[in-house]
């Protein structure tokens, strides 16, 4: 719900076991409002707007915190004290700063990518539109079932196919980008590390930046220690290099041999992003020449239409 303490006590006064979570779009409009009423407005349509953005971005609470008082400092320093003042009050206390955890639930989903609309996206990228739904269902769904189904608290688990064999059996159709991004992380051997049975893998804007050891315990640091107390960097990107720049891919082999990733688009279709596709490569299980040419080429947002392998293309 939108900042509203009044909507807000009703709510819990009904049933004090609903987890509410604010508006990050309207959190954005208010803070935006804050600057203006400060002659700021150049300041957030440069500098803050982009902090909030990579602060909602955050994947759990530890970056969040961390982030939102280097942020806080950020401002203050550039003598924007009360808009900082504000939104810490506002949207950093406890009942109001899960905007960011978004209605899915998982920190740094967006709010409209709830698990409705990645059904509606994962059909809409699977299905040829040659192909109708009704049928595509019918033929397909035991499938899906045999892959995957929904725990309790709504994560996917993936039960007993291999995702090769799904990918395969359902002749799904990957996207010529993600192929594209697997490829050059898998080219260059700098994008990738193995480290305590895990690998470590560029998120794309970092690709071709050298993974170290020392990158990879800067990452763990935060993102598995409950530490409120890490700011050692100086600038919205230094941290956002040292804390939130690489994906976890790890591989679990029972009840059959699976890569994970923590990146969003593995959370909305727990079958395949470039990352894995990556590391299957440089573990052998897949080979690019193969998926290149079996794939079909660039295609638009919606139901793909062109079956024009991406070789040709
Ligand atoms: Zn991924």
């Amino acid at each position: 719900m939108d900042k509203s303490p009044a909507t807000r006590n009703a709510v819990l006064a009904f049933n004090d076991n609903i987890n509410i979570i604010s508006c990050y779009f309207h959190m954005m409009k208010t803070v935006k409002g804050y600057f203006a009423a400060s002659s700021g407005n150049e300041y957030w349509e440069t500098t803050g707007k982009h902090e909030l953005h990579v602060l909602h971005l955050s994947p759990n609470l530890n970056v969040f915190s961390n982030l939102a008082k280097l942020i806080i400092k950020n401002w203050v320093t550039n003598g924007y004290v009360e808009p900082a003042t504000k939104f810490a009050d506002g949207y950093l206390c406890s009942q109001w700063c899960n905007w960011y955890i978004g209605s899915v639930g998982k920190p740094g989903v967006g709010v409209t990518n709830n698990l409705l609309e990645s059904y509606n996206n994962s059909i809409k990228g699977l299905i040829p539109t040659s192909v109708s739904i009704i049928s595509f269902v019918k033929d397909k769904i035991q499938l899906l079932a045999n892959y995957y189904s929904y725990s309790s608290n709504n994560d996917k688990i993936v039960n007993n196919l291999n995702q090769i064999e799904l990918i395969t059996q359902l002749n799904i159709i990957l996207p010529h980008e993600m192929i594209e991004k697997s490829r050059k992380l898998f080219s260059n051997n700098n994008n990738y590390l193995k480290y305590e049975d895990n690998y470590y893998i560029n998120a794309s804007k970092y690709i071709d930046n050298s993974m170290t050891i020392e990158r990879i315990t800067n990452h763990l640091s935060i993102n598995n220690n409950n530490n409120n107390n890490i700011i050692n960097s100086n600038t919205i990107d230094e941290f956002r290099y040292n804390f939130m720049s690489m994906h976890k891919v790890s591989i679990t082999t029972t009840p059959k041999l699976h890569y994970n990733c923590d990146c969003k688009l593995y959370y909305h279709n727990a079958v395949i992003c470039s990352h894995i596709l990556a590391i299957m490569m440089v573990d052998k299980v897949l080979d690019f020449d193969t998926i290149f040419a079996s794939i079909t080429g660039p295609r638009k947002r919606g139901r793909p239409s062109g079956y024009t392998s991406a070789l040709r293309k």
